[in-house]
């Protein structure tokens, strides 16, 4: 099959929706034990993992996470792949933002990790397509049949989408190493139909004006932050959809009513719980359709809350209120008459940001050291500032209280990710 035939094979063959737990359950089953079988086959390093439990054991297979699988890439991969070669093309395609880093069929990329040692991945032609077909299975508000016109801001390989170009769908790349003026000129001049960028790129098109008038707005690559989910739904009066994927895959994307739903169609997500009263869990990642670097049963640190009603949409996907950011945005505060460390989530503490004044427009909150808040605000000089949300959160979660330092913030969207909470200090 052509990439393209690929592509729209994958289009059609994506559920819109699920009816029944009982359908999706039926739609993993087959798929997973089919892949199981093929990456045992196929993976040395996943065929030691496993000895000793059957494929039908596979939700009881010890779990893989990104230390793990970077160690053991060569033997983890499907395929025969020099790693060294492939490293330095992927270095050198992202210097040259030469979108086309590849070895044969095989495209190879870093993963945009914010923190800690970067991941590389690696896709076959053929996957790229397929997911292309995914991607606008879950991404197009209305049929493939009409004009398209998708815009997308990036900071990472995105040769599957250009693949894709024909006569209805058309994809123009905007490269975010550009300055975001200029960026703003030539989406102006294009004016798209579907917009598809990193919330900090959209909240910049909202503050400074521009002139589009997309049908279907998606956030990607970020964490989208109801401060700023507020400022482009009401800029562009519409509902802000959107894809929240990670190197690991693709895993959830909107529905007509704007919440995410896990992609159960493509992988099954398992549950490694935080808080399980509050629906607080770690996803842990099986991908059936990822043949040439298979991820399975792979913990991720990403916080997700389970929505506790379903969607109005009808749809039996699981439902996702939030995605609460990676485990290095947790905080960690100490208790009260304890050495030991308390968790606190990013969500308690944009709350607590919040409630600083009511006319706070952007902000980052870091933790410096382990008794020490950096909050950067937008605008600066607010007077008068309220901290009675980080005192309740102090004593309501028994920990001392962290010193809080207020600067400026600032942030112009770039290849930097933005990220609004995240703890800077180790903890080990
Ligand atoms: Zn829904």
């Amino acid at each position: 099959m052509s990439n393209k035939l690929l592509t729209l094979w994958r289009y059609l063959r994506t559920p819109k929706k699920f009816k029944s737990r009982a359908q999706i359950e039926k739609w993993q089953r087959k798929r997973v034990a089919k892949h199981i079988k093929f990456v045992r086959k196929n993976s040395v390093f996943y065929a030691n993992h496993w000895q000793g439990l059957g494929d039908e054991d596979w939700q009881k297979f010890p779990l893989v996470n990104k230390a793990l699988m970077m160690d053991n890439l060569e033997n983890l991969l499907t395929i025969d792949l020099d790693l060294e070669e492939a490293y330095s093309i992927a270095k050198s395609a992202e210097i040259t933002r030469d979108f086309s880093p590849h070895i044969g069929d095989i495209s190879i990329g870093f993963s945009s990790g914010t923190s800690g040692s970067r991941g590389v991945h690696v896709v076959s032609d053929n996957e790229g397509s397929n997911w292309a077909g995914f991607m606008l299975a879950r991404g197009l508000g209305s049929s493939i049949l009409g004009k398209h016109h998708v815009a997308l801001f990036l900071r990472a390989n995105s040769n599957n989408y250009e693949k894709i170009n024909s006569k209805r769908i058309k994809f123009s790349f905007f490269d975010l190493l550009k300055p975001m003026e200029q960026l703003q000129k030539e989406v102006e001049i294009a004016n798209p139909t579907e917009l598809i960028a990193p919330p900090s790129v959209l909240r910049y098109l909202a503050d400074n004006n521009c002139k589009i008038n997309p049908k279907r707005i998606i956030s990607a690559a970020e964490v989208l932050d109801p401060i700023d989910e507020k400022i482009i739904s009401e800029y562009f009066s519409q509902i802000v959809h959107q894809f929240y994927t990670s190197t690991e895959g693709e895993m959830a994307a909107t529905c007509e009513f704007g919440t995410l739903h896990l992609n159960e169609s493509i992988m099954h997500i398992g549950k490694q719980w935080v808080d399980e009263e509050n629906g607080l869990f770690h996803p842990i990642l099986t991908d059936f359709m990822r043949t040439t670097q298979p991820i399975i049963r792979y913990l991720q640190n990403d916080i997700l809350v389970l929505q506790k009603e379903g969607c109005k949409c009808g749809d039996a996907r699981t439902a996702i209120s939030q995605v609460m950011g990676r485990s290095d945005d947790v905080f960690y505060l100490q208790k009260n008459n304890s050495d030991e460390f308390e968790p606190i989530v990013p969500d308690f503490i944009r709350r607590a940001v919040m409630r600083l004044n009511p006319k706070i427009e952007a902000y980052h909150a870091i933790q410096k050291s382990r008794s020490k808040i950096e909050i950067g605000l937008q605008p600066t000089n607010l007077d008068p500032l309220d901290f009675s949300g980080f005192e309740e959160l102090f004593k309501e979660k028994n920990v001392r209280k962290a010193e809080l330092i207020i600067t400026e913030h600032s942030h112009i969207p770039s290849t930097n990710k933005l990220r609004r909470i995240y703890r800077e200090c180790e903890m080990e």
